[in-house]
């Protein structure tokens, strides 16, 4: 049961701010099919890069002294922590003693490939009491396809290796699972594979959607007439026309996936298996928004640290158009609060098209996330999110099951497994 929280902390309004740190620039040890790095690698004239300690010192001082919260979180991003060293992670926990007033603590999730992490890894982690999430996309055949390292060997192996020591070493872990073409046709094999043989303490489920041209345009500064039509052939991965690469995950199947998944998980896993999807649709049938930003109503509720210091608005968003400031000469507190942040919030409520606004299943999907808006009905009516039919087909489906977990909870319980924060 959830006690009503306070909302103050130490005689102020509580402030919390969400943020993903990115430690590296487009240095990592894999070449993944699907990762917006690699394609970064080809553009990006100082890409490659590690954060310094300056920069390191900069953003640990101002996330602290932004926030006024018994729990500090941080949210590092960084392919694979060994590239830096355990050194700078030793850092990081003497600047956050450093910083952190003595009624605040601070916590660690920690995303990352797993390929290099040993016993001596876990040991740190488990002593600092790091959560780490770890990215995997099912059985081998599934994972290796499209995960390889940069001799095309596939990386399952090693990351089940890294899963058994976290797990020998007690650290906590949530899976990461990429939802592409392939994993649609086993959402079962899938969601067993990952409740039974890794069991981790969350099961996140992403779908890739990646188009190949303008690829570093973002779809609110598309024309136009780069916007598809819905159910086009350009709109179909499998297509040779398609403009998304072939890894991307069809609309409907994505939706039969999570239905296949969901009935699963109804049956057995209710209250005991803790996926971040369906815990969102219960939260939003109980009339609260969702825990996922891309079904959220608003965008930017975690902003992102680049390597460099650089904060945009999202993860997603690291166009020049999305820079807020950068955290070693702005103050955070005041890029969070910037008009420009606040437009952009905004922007999903406001660049709705015409057809979500109808839309019976608007308040569950909110028209999804900015970076999927590639589809349009007519000319005059763009921006529809991509997954909008697999979306449409699943809610479909969940409603009746989560309007009667709903009805039993009551409204005094609004998440399934209080542990996890993400
Ligand atoms: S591990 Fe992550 S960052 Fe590295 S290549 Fe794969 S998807 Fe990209
Ligand atoms: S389900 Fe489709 S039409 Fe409905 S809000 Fe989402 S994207 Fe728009
Ligand atoms: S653009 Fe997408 S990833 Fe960024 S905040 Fe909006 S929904 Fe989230």
């Amino acid at each position: 049961m959830k006690t009503k929280e306070s909302n103050s902390f130490m005689g102020k309004p509580i402030i919390r701010i969400n943020v993903v740190i990115k430690l590296m620039g487009c240095t990592c040890n894999l070449e993944c099919d699907y990762c917006s790095y690699v394609a970064k690698k080809n553009s990006s004239k100082d890409g490659c890069q590690k954060m310094s300690y300056e920069t390191l010192e900069a953003t640990i001082k101002e996330f602290i002294n932004a926030q006024n919260s018994e729990k500090i979180t941080f949210s590092w991003q960084c392919k694979e922590p060994d590239i830096l060293g355990i050194d700078f992670f030793k850092k990081i926990i003497e600047l956050q003693k450093k910083y952190t007033p003595g009624y605040s603590v601070c916590e660690n999730l920690l995303q990352m490939n797993g390929t290099l992490i040993d016993e001596k890894w876990c040991k740190f982690l488990k002593e600092n009491n790091f959560r780490v999430e770890i990215g995997i996309d099912g059985p081998s055949l599934l994972h290796n396809k499209y995960h390889k390292d940069n001799e095309g060997k596939g990386t399952f192996d090693e990351i089940i290796k890294a899963i058994e020591l976290l797990k020998k070493y007690k650290v906590q872990f949530n899976s990461r699972t990429c939802i592409n073409c392939d994993t649609t046709k086993y959402p079962l094999e899938v969601y067993r594979f990952l409740r039974d043989r890794i069991s981790a303490d969350s099961i996140e489920l992403i779908p890739i959607v990646e188009v190949k041209k303008l690829k570093n345009i973002f779809p609110l500064f598309w024309k136009e007439k780069d916007f598809i039509y819905y159910d086009s052939e350009e709109s179909d991965p499998n297509n040779k026309n398609s403009i998304l690469n072939h890894w991307s995950v069809k609309s409907e199947e994505y939706g039969d996936f999570l239905i296949a998944i969901f009935d699963e998980w109804y049956k057995e896993d209710l209250g005991k298996i803790f996926v971040p999807i369906f815990e969102s649709a219960i939260r939003q049938w109980m009339g609260g928004d969702s825990s996922l930003c891309s079904l959220s109503l608003t965008c930017g509720k975690t902003i992102s640290i680049e390597y460099n210091g650089d904060v945009h608005c999202c993860d997603q968003c690291i166009n020049p158009e999305y820079k807020l400031g950068n955290i070693k000469v702005d103050s955070l507190i005041n890029m969070v609060l910037s008009e420009k942040q606040h437009r952009f919030k905004n922007s999903k409520c406001a660049m709705l098209s015409k057809y979500c606004n109808e839309c019976k299943w608007l308040r569950a999907c909110n028209g999804g996330c900015l970076k999927n808006r590639i589809l349009k009905i007519k000319d005059s009516d763009l921006g529809i999110n991509y997954l909008c039919k697999g979306l449409k087909k699943y809610f479909e489906h969940i409603d009746p099951y989560i309007s009667d977990i709903v009805e039993k909870m009551g409204r005094e319980v609004d998440i399934i497994n209080p542990n996890w924060k993400g």
